[in-house]
């Protein structure tokens, strides 16, 4: 959630890019849990979104023992700038922490407010709006099927 300059009011910056729709098809030929990442990916994952936000790219680690202590899906943390993840988690999970991690580097741009559970709020939403808005350039993306899917009854 970012400040516009001219109005004052808060509103999302989401950044699809090309190579986030190439990464995520990438994804899908491997079964039906093609939206898990595991670490290479999440490595990639974030990396493109730090391109696409002009930031530093934060570091991921599988640190299942120190997520399962918390009881979350993964956590970010701020001191080491650092993603700690699961063996495997949701794509949604890692633009969550991303969200965090955006916060923390963009000196205050994209700061949402001090408390931490209005922080972990926009990092949902956050991870929503970007994970709709792929999918929704994904399917806009795809050529028109010629093939109508009328079914007639004789
Ligand atoms: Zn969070």
């Amino acid at each position: 959630m970012k400040k516009d300059s001219a109005t004052g009011q808060l509103k999302w910056d989401i950044r699809v890019s090309q190579e986030l729709m190439t990464f995520y098809n990438s994804l899908k030929p491997r079964g039906p849990y093609f939206y898990k990442l595991k670490l290479a990916d999440a490595e990639q994952c974030v990396s493109i979104l730090a391109n696409s936000y002009g930031v530093s790219c934060p570091k991921v680690v599988v640190n299942n023992s120190g997520v399962k202590r918390i009881r979350a899906r993964a956590f970010y943390n701020k001191p080491s700038k650092t993603i700690n993840m699961c063996t495997m988690n949701h794509i949604k999970t890692i633009f969550h922490e991303f969200y965090h991690h955006l916060e923390e580097v963009t000196n205050g741009i994209y700061r949402s407010g001090t408390a931490k559970a209005s922080e972990h709020k926009y990092s949902h939403e956050f991870a929503d709006i970007i994970y709709d808005d792929l999918r929704k350039k994904i399917k806009d993306a795809k050529p028109k099927s010629k093939v109508t899917s009328a079914v007639t009854v004789s």
